[in-house]
This record gives structure tokens, sequence and C-alpha cells, in this order.
């Protein structure tokens, strides 16, 4: 129960009214008996201002940042992490006495949900459709990793433009326009495919970014989208036997380093997916 010395966080974004991420946490605190209570904000961007000012006030612990704030946020922090400032973006705050300390978690989320399911990507070809701003969190984790990284987006000069902000990343990273021809030639010899466009969620349930005969068997399909938990992209895959993975993983983990970063224990990652897969089962 709330009394006077409950620690508050929460998350800052608009719309706020379907993130999972207050059902997530709160029964994380509730299942480990911390004093914390996430709380949703609905902040307009006219508003960040005065949002920022109030989160201090109320002395917050930290809050989460969600469309549209994560670029905007950047200019009223005290310090922003390396990854965070090579992504451009923020999605965890951390207020650490009243200095505003931002991160990005949406790439170490995706990488942990990679190893989750038994898929290291180290040395291996990854192909990435997308190149928006979870693309770009991603991308700048696994950069370091593998061994060949190709984005592939429908504006393609943001894919152009995204592969050479990564070019002294380590591996080797091509970016160019997302079209049938490329996918195909791209996806012969790639190991992990990542769908980080929107296409195939809510309501769109009937799209895909790929075409079901350019799916291998020894192909990782990890589709960020997790709404709904199978889409047709990970339904096609899973159905030639590829290995399918939906973005349940991501989504837990990206949280489950901030839970770690504001009350310092270990996140209880199953009870967080429990409520999660509870929460997508339960809508339209
Ligand atoms: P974003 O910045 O708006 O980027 C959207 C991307 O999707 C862009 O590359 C865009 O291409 C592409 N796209 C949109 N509609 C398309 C279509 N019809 N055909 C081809 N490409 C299309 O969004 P985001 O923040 O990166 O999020 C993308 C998706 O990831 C969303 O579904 C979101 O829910 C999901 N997500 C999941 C997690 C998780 O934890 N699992 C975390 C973050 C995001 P253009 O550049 O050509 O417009």
């Amino acid at each position: 129960m709330v009394g006077g010395a409950t620690v508050i966080v929460g998350v800052i974004g608009n719309p706020i009214e379907h993130s999972l991420s207050p059902r997530m946490h709160n029964a994380a605190f509730e299942y480990l008996g911390l004093d914390y209570i996430y709380v949703p904000f609905k902040v307009l961007e006219r508003d960040l201002t005065n949002a920022v000012r109030g989160a201090r006030a109320f002395n917050l612990k930290g809050f989460n940042v969600t469309i549209p704030h994560k670029v905007s946020i950047i200019k009223f922090l005290g310090a922003v992490d390396f990854r965070a400032r090579k992504i451009g973006a923020v999605n965890t705050v951390v207020n650490d006495e009243g200095k505003l300390l931002g991160y990005n978690t949406d790439g170490l989320g995706a990488l942990a949900a990679l190893r989750e399911e038994g898929i290291d990507p180290e040395g291996r070809k990854i192909l990435i459709l997308g190149a928006g701003g979870a693309s770009r969190a991603i991308t700048f984790t696994l950069a370091s990793i593998c061994s060949k990284l190709t984005i592939l987006n429908r504006t393609g000069i943001k894919a152009v433009q995204l592969a050479k902000e990564l070019k002294n990343a380590g591996s080797k990273v091509d970016g160019k326009g997302l079209t049938l021809e490329s996918l195909e030639k791209e996806l012969i010899d790639s190991d992990i495919l990542i769908n980080t466009t929107s296409m195939g969620m809510y309501p769109n349930v009937e799209e895909s970014p790929v075409p079901k005969e350019f799916l291998h068997k020894d192909l990782v399909v990890f589709d960020i989208v997790y709404n709904p938990l199978e889409t047709l992209l990970l339904r096609n895959a899973r159905n030639i036997g590829a290995k399918p993975i939906n973005g349940v993983g991501m989504l837990v983990n990206q949280g489950a380093i901030g839970f770690k970063m504001w009350t310092g224990c270990e996140a209880p990652k199953n009870i967080m997916r429990k409520v999660v897969i509870e929460s997508l089962l339960g809508r339209d």
C-alpha cells in the first residue's frame, strides 16, 4: 500500500494509456515487497519542461520516457550515458539526488532477449528491418558484436545514414532501401533477422515485412513487435522451422535494467513477463 515513504517512479509520454510498464513494474515491486510505485504520466510535448521540473520537485526516483519525448528529454538531463548519446534518444532516467541521468536500455534489452533464447549474436550476420528509434538502439548495441550488419529501411536514405553513423562500430555495416530484391538477396546468408518496423503490429496483424518464401529454417527471426504475441512474420517463421522470438523478452529486459537502476535489486523478470503476456492476451 502507498505510504508516506513510498518511492515514486513512472513513465512520461503521450499517449500513455496502453503502456504495459506500470503493470509490469508494479507487479515486480509487489513481488519483492519494495515500497515503490510506478505511475503513468500523460505529458504533452509543450509540457515537457514543466514535467521535468515536477519530476525533480516531487523527488521521483526515476522515470521511463516514451513517444514523443525520447529525443527532446535530452536537453533537460544533467548527463547522458555514451550509448544513449550515440543512439540520440533516452528511454530511462535516474534521479541521482537532483541530477537527472539519461540512459537507453532498448538495445541491451534486445541483446538480453536474444541471449535468453540461447542466441549469441557474436560473429553472426544480422539483417535489421527498419531504421527508426528501436533500430538505432539495437544497431548501436549489436554492431560491435556481430560480424556483419545490414539495415534495410522503407526510406532508404535513413538506412544509409544510420550505416554511416555505425561505420566505426566494429562490424561491417551496410544500409539500403527495403525492397523485395534487397530482402531476398540479404536473407539468403543471414543468421538473424530482426524486424524493428511496426509492420504486423495490431491492428495490422495480416501484414508482414517479409514474404514467407524468403525465410529459411536456419534463420533466427526476432520480431520486436509484441502485440500480437505472434505476428504473421513469426507464425511464418515457426511454420517453416525457423526459430521465432517475439518482442516480450526485449520489453521485459529493457524494463529490468531500469528497475535495477532505480531499486538496486535484480528485477523478477519471470513475474514481469507473466504480467505482460497476461495483459496482451486480455487485449483484442
Ligand atoms: P519509429 O521510430 O517510428 O520507426 C518505425 C520504423 O518502421 C521505420 O523504420 C519505418 O520506416 C518503418 N515502417 C513503418 N511502417 C512501415 C511500412 N508499412 N512498411 C515498411 N516500413 C515501415 O518506431 P520505433 O520506436 O522504432 O518502433 C518500431 C516498432 O518496434 C513498434 O512496433 C514498437 O512497438 C516496437 N518496439 C518494441 C519494443 C520492445 O521492447 N519489444 C521497444 C521499442 C519499440 P520509414 O523510416 O520508412 O518510415
